[in-house]
């Protein structure tokens, strides 16, 4: 098979193509760099099957030659602080680049995957989510950029699939964590690992009882892919089940790096989520699947990933690309 995937560069972009080409298909990736890192492609150039093309997706998305069995729409910022410092480009690639690669999709009669999220549920009233769930979410808040901008792409993708027949598929992701992550993107994970590392205090926001539901990529992926081989159009949630308050999670991770450190309370951020976990019946049933890898095991490995970045010399920087602040590094 060959296929398209948006995100190539970014943390669950080169899982992925580093997965479907281990399985022997082809991977054209792209991807702008707004939020992704150049050694993430570096890691994929030269494997048999990838190629990899520089370019904004919301622009639009050049035709590519040759048959597109699938295109995988993984684009999009994903950390708080990286959609809150590219509103606009996050609503762009939600909305024109959703809509460019449908229409790849469509060119091609290629099978089309929305990489859409959690945040779909804002802060959720209903706990855990199920898919049927409409969610809370507010509609112009700092938040909103990314969450009203992944709404639309599901009704987009819900509407391409309707009125013109494709065959789409929506995966809802909830926080999924692992090795080429950036260690600045400044989600939890990333903050607290680097900071034990560090020697430095974890910063916990608020007063730690907000939840999340952690899951460490390799199950994620292993999700996409059988949800990719079943006839299914509605949303499907992939996360973690257990949920873990933000101050137990800075213990863990704390215990597992480095347990002389303090926990400093910091400031809230702005519509943060109280709380949030998957009901994953449908995944269950519907592909079998589960999360396997524990929260200990998983961090460790992140863990033992950033331990052995830091010590390695610093990356290249990323090319500037077309029309895109492609090396500049957000907050
Ligand atoms: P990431 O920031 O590491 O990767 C996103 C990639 O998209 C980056 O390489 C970035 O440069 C690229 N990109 C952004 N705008 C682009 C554009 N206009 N044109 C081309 N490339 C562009 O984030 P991630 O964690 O790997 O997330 C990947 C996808 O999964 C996103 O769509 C995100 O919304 C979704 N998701 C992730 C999580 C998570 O916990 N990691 C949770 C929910 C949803
Ligand atoms: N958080 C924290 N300390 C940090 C970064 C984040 O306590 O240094 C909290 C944040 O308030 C949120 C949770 O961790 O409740 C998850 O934040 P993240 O940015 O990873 O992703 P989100 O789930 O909010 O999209």
């Amino acid at each position: 098979m060959r296929l398209l995937l948006t995100g190539s560069a970014g943390f669950i972009g080169s899982h992925l193509a580093a997965h479907f080409l281990n399985g022997g298909h082809e991977v054209v990736g792209v991807d702008n760099y707004l939020s992704g890192q150049l050694a993430n492609t570096e890691r994929l150039l030269g494997r048999p099957g990838f190629s990899f093309l520089q370019a904004d997706v919301s622009a639009g998305l050049p035709d590519v030659g040759g048959p597109l069995d699938w295109v995988l729409h993984f684009a999009s910022p994903a950390s708080p602080p990286h959609y809150q410092q590219f509103p606009v480009e996050t609503l762009m690639v939600g909305a024109q680049g959703t809509q460019h690669a449908l229409n790849l999709a469509e060119r091609h009669g290629a099978r089309f995957l929305l990489a859409s999220t959690s945040e779909v549920y804002g802060d959720p009233l209903v706990h855990p989510q199920p898919e049927t769930y409409w969610g809370h979410v507010n509609p112009n808040g700092l938040r909103s950029c990314y969450d009203e901008a992944k709404r639309y792409a599901e009704a987009l993708t819900m509407a391409y699939h309707r009125a013109r027949g494709l065959d789409t598929r929506i995966i809802r992701i909830f926080n999924t964590y692992g090795p080429h992550m950036r260690a600045d993107d400044g989600r939890v994970v990333t903050n607290f690992i680097n900071q034990a590392l560090a020697g430095e205090p974890l910063t916990v926001q608020g007063d730690g009882q907000q939840t999340r539901s952690f899951q460490y990529v390799s199950d994620l992926i292993r999700g996409v892919a059988r949800l990719m081989d079943v006839t299914y159009h509605d949303p499907v949630n992939l996360g973690g089940t257990d949920a873990i308050t933000m101050l137990r999670f800075a213990e863990v991770v704390r215990a597992l790096v480095n347990p002389d450190l303090p926990i400093r309370f910091v400031p809230l951020a702005a519509d943060d989520p109280r709380q949030r976990q998957p009901d994953i019946t449908v995944a269950r049933r519907l592909l079998g699947w589960a999360p396997e890898v524990s929260l200990d095991d998983g961090l460790r490995r992140t863990a033992a990933y950033f331990r052995h970045a830091a010590a390695a010399p610093p990356p290249t920087p990323a090319r500037p690309g077309p029309g895109r602040p492609s090396d500049r590094a957000p907050a």
